[in-house]
């Protein structure tokens, strides 16, 4: 895989470890559970983003861009990955923040990702749940230019067959490690909102002729609406990378059954997964994306999808600044006093 002529602006500490959860396995009782750290890619809290930015920073310095936009909801980590990028790369950024959940309370909208957004120095323009972001990207595009800038807008969660190429490399990344390790993994899970992760992943793996599956836990859409997705922007990604052949359906799956009732509300599910994590790992998930994806495989683990003696990993996608636009979700619950 030569993606050594696409232009890149390196963000990431890298590789990222691959670690056991030996303690989070035993309680379970079910296969062996490894964890892929990419919420430790090292960018301003880190997270997944941060992998796909190397590549559209990339692009946007090489056509000679000043300023990047981008696209998110309130606690959008892929916009402070974005505005974090922008600022070591010596970029303008300004951001589109969808208010896509309301009456989340005053930390959900002032702080975690979203205070870092504005002490990384993005500009941030507020548009309402629902608003056409394509449509927005464009207008506030077209304002930069008339202002005499020179815009480069990314798609929301990077995930243009461009920053998928990030995860290309990670599948590379995984299967170098697992080598190491004498893994045969049964799975990677991981997940899944804008696709460009597990689309880079099965691009990556279909051109190394690695057949290991991948599950992506949905944090928001229907299962054939998401699986569309991966699967288009895979072969994209594919296309770009210039891998011949098709790729393997067992690497687009994608499970819809654990992100509740929309994209940011809390389960009880995510609520248990983020604690044991925690306190069985000293791991620390969000409550959007890693925390959902978590109580997915903790679920999944529990059915007897995968055996004793088979080895599972889930990729961390990161989120961690998250959990303090959550405050009210997790405060107090730890069997202790109240002040
Ligand atoms: C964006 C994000 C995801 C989803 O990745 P996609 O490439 O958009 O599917 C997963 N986890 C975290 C923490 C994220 O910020």
């Amino acid at each position: 895989m030569d993606l050594a002529r696409f232009p890149r602006f390196r963000l990431c500490h890298a590789p990222t470890p691959l670690e056991p959860m030996d303690r989070l396995s035993a309680m379970l009782g079910g296969p062996r559970l490894w964890v892929k750290r990419d919420d430790c890619t090292g960018l301003a809290t880190g997270g997944n983003k941060t992998r796909k930015l190397e590549f559209l920073i990339g692009a946007a310095l090489a056509e000679g861009a000043d300023t990047v936009l981008t696209v998110g909801a309130t606690q959008s980590n892929h916009v402070r990955q974005t505005a974090a990028a922008a600022a070591k790369a010596g970029l303008a950024c300004e951001v589109l923040l969808e208010r896509r959940i309301t009456d989340a309370g005053v930390e959900y909208d002032r702080s975690g990702n979203v205070l870092l957004d504005g002490l990384l120095g993005a500009r941030i323009h507020y548009v309402p749940k629902g608003t056409d972001l394509n449509a927005a990207l464009d207008t506030l595009a077209e304002e930069i230019r008339i202002r005499g800038g020179r815009p480069y807008a990314f798609p929301a969660g990077g995930s243009s067959p461009v920053g998928a190429l990030g995860y290309a490399l990670v599948a590379a990344e995984i299967e170098a490690q697992a080598n190491d390790l004498g893994l045969r993994l049964a799975s990677i899970v991981h997940a899944t909102g804008s696709a460009g992760t597990q689309a880079g992943l099965v691009a990556g793996l279909a051109a190394n002729s690695n057949a290991t599956p991948v599950l992506g836990i949905a944090v928001g859409k229907q299962r054939d609406v998401m699986e569309g997705l991966v699967r288009d922007l895979a072969a994209a990604t594919a296309d770009l990378i210039g891998v011949r052949g098709g790729m393997d359906d067992a690497a687009t799956l994608v499970n819809a059954g654990y992100y509740g009732t929309a994209y940011g509300v809390p389960t009880p599910g995510m609520i248990e997964a983020v604690e044991l994590a925690a306190r069985q790992e000293g791991l620390l998930l969000d409550p959007v994306y890693s925390g959902k994806a978590m109580a997915g495989l903790i679920d999944l683990v529990r059915k007897g999808t995968w055996k004793a003696g088979e080895d599972v990993l889930f990729l961390h996608t990161g989120g961690i600044a998250g959990l303090f636009g959550y405050r009210s979700t997790f405060d107090g619950d730890n069997g202790g006093s109240a002040a």
